[in-house]
Parts: structure tokens; C-alpha cells; sequence
């Protein structure tokens, strides 16, 4: 298949690579150069544009940071036209079944989806979970709104970055569902990281204080998978310095957006606000840049 790739940030890159591997003829796009040539060096097409990328595409998919991103992408900012336009435009006359892997607000996801409808075309949402291990494995856990045509047209394209690809239902919902997810995640995180500085202000090694954690009822993803405290995790962040992975910044987007669709919906999120202002003000102090695992740092702050 012909697939344009735009986003090639970390969770981007080894997606688009995983499509390469798999024989697929893929043209990426992205703002950095030096991620563009990774990308040509493993065999894929390089463009000068989204635009460019696209054309002749069966399948566009993006991966971008945020929804004003994507809304920019596909339809245009400050009179300049987007890649919907571009694509009515394309010459080659192919209708691309398009996928955003980008975790943006359901609002967001209708919104564009509605207009890409309009021309003619379907349009996903498809975020994902699993950060960057799993991008690099193929084994995401894709979570898909919109049509169910859509839906198994874009299923074995999924298949090849992702181990489960999950129907959530109609435009939006893969981001509702994925919006839950990561509210839990930040919970989770800022809770292991909280525990964790317990016990080793109290006498604990962190590695022998997580491995009774995971065996017992507080193991969780973060603690099990993800270890906050440096040292204890082999392949962790916390054991390159933080570096790469999930942005403590892009972990305060989603944070915001579940906060966004809790008063939308007159929901209360007692503990997702409690996580967003930590995550916010971990930001606030200079660590946006940093993977969200990070967190651990605030609280040890005057160690
Ligand atoms: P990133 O910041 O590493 O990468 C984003 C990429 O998009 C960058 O390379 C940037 O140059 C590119 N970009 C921005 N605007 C562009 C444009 N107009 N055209 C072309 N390229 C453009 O982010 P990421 O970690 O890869 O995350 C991407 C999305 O996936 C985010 O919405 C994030 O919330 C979500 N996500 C990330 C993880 C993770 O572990 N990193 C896990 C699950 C979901």
C-alpha cells in the first residue's frame, strides 16, 4: 500500500518504520529534517510537504502533539489551504482512507472529521497506547472512532504498528476512551512516584521496595513497566535521564483535555485535577521536556 506518514517525533518514527519493515511503500513528512533522513535511511520516500506526501496515498495517517496541530494540518491556518483541499485537489484521483493517531480532544476529532466527510473522504481517530516501547515493538494498542467501514478498511494497516486495534465507536470516542486511559496513567504515575519517595525517605532501596510493590495489590503499569526511580528499571526513562519517551508536556495536554471533557460533561475528576496540577507545575519548573516519569523528581526535591 501507498501510505503518507506526517509526525515523525517518538512515537511517529518507529511507527512509520514498523510500515517500512512491513513492506509497505510509505512518504513521510516532518518539520525536523534530521527525522526525515532516519526515516530514508530504512527505506522510505521523503517529501517536501504534507502536501507532497500525500499525493497519490491510500492511506495518510499523522502523528502530531496536539490538536491545533492537527487542525492546521488538515484544514489550513491563516488563509492557507489544508490537506483536505489538497487532497479533493490530488490529480491522482485515489480517495485516502485517513487515520490521526494524535491524542487530541473528541471536540477536535469531530471537527475535522466532519469536514473530511464533507469532501468525500473518512477520517479516524485512532490514538494510541503504549508508549514508545510499544511503537518500536508494533505492539500499540490502537483505539479507533469512527465508521465501522472505516474501521476494517484501516485494520491491517493497524495491525502492523499495534497488537490490539480496538472499535471505541463513532468519531471522538477513540479519543474519549484514550483521554480515560491517560487521566489513569497520570494518577497512576504521580502515585508510584509518590510512594516510591516514601519508602526511600524511610530507609527503602527503591528496587527492593518496587518488587514487593509489584507482587502485591499497589502494582500497576507505572510501577511494573515504567519505573519512576532511576536505577531500578533496565530500558526505563528514569535510567537515561528521562529523556525521550512520553513528554511530561504532552502527558499535561492529555491531563487538560480530561479535565476539559469532565466539565463538559459535569463530570468530577477529583484525582485527574489532582495529577494535572502535577504534571503543570512539574512543567511550570522546567521539565516539560522531560519524559513523564520525571515526575518522580518533585518529590525529591531537597534531597
Ligand atoms: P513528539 O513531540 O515527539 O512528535 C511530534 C512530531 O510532529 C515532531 O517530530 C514534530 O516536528 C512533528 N510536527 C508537528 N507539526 C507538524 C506539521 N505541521 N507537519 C509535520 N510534522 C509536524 O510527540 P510524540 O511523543 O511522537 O507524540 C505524538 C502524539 O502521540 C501526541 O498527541 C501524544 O500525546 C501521543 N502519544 C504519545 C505517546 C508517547 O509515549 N510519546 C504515547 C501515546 C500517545
Amino acid at each position: 500500500m501507498k501510505i503518507a506518514f506526517i509526525g515523525l517525533g517518538n512515537m511517529g518514527s518507529p511507527m512509520a518504520s514498523n510500515l517500512v519493515k512491513a513492506g509497505h511503500n510509505v512518504t513521510v513528512f516532518d518539520l525536523v529534517e534530521s527525522a526525515m533522513q532516519a526515516l530514508e535511511s530504512e527505506g522510505a520516500g521523503r517529501a517536501d510537504s504534507a502536501q507532497a506526501a500525500t499525493q497519490g496515498a491510500d492511506v495518510v495517517i499523522s502523528m502530531l502533539p496536539a490538536g491545533v496541530h492537527v487542525k492546521s494540518l488538515y484544514l489550513g491556518r491563516d488563509g492557507a489551504p489544508g490537506l483536505l483541499e489538497a487532497l479533493e485537489d490530488d490529480a491522482s484521483n485515489i480517495t485516502p482512507l485517513i487515520v490521526d493517531a494524535s491524542t487530541i480532544s473528541p471536540e477536535d476529532a469531530r471537527t475535522v472529521a466532519a469536514a473530511a466527510r464533507e469532501k468525500g473522504f473518512t477520517w479516524l481517530d485512532a490514538p494510541v497506547s503504549g508508549g514508545v516501547g510499544g511503537a518500536k515493538a508494533g505492539a500499540l494498542t490502537f483505539i479507533v472512532g469512527g465508521s465501522a467501514e472505516g474501521f476494517e478498511q484501516a485494520k491491517p494497516v493497524l495491525d502492523v504498528m499495534g497488537k490490539n486495534v480496538f472499535h471505541a465507536g463513532e468519531n471522538g470516542a477513540g479519543q474519549v476512551a484514550k483521554i480515560c486511559n491517560n487521566m489513569l496513567l497520570g494518577i497512576l504515575m504521580s502515585g508510584t512516584a509518590e510512594a516510591l519517595a516514601l519508602g526511600v525517605k524511610n530507609g527503602m532501596d527503591p528496587a527492593v521496595l518496587s518488587e514487593i510493590m509489584k507482587q502485591s495489590s499497589g502494582g500497576n503499569w507505572a510501577l511494573n513497566g515504567y519505573n519512576p526511580w532511576p536505577g531500578v528499571m533496565e530500558g526505563a526513562a528514569a535510567g537515561r535521564d528521562y529523556e525521550g519517551g512520553f513528554l511530561t508536556d504532552l502527558m499535561a495536554k492529555d491531563l487538560g483535555l480530561a479535565w476539559e471533557l469532565a466539565l463538559g460533561s459535569k463530570s468530577t475528576v477529583p484525582m485527574g485535577s489532582q495529577a494535572r496540577n502535577l504534571f503543570a507545575l512539574h512543567s511550570a519548573q522546567g521539565n516539560g521536556g522531560l519524559d513523564f516519569s520525571s515526575i518522580q523528581k518533585l518529590y525529591r526535591e531537597g534531597e
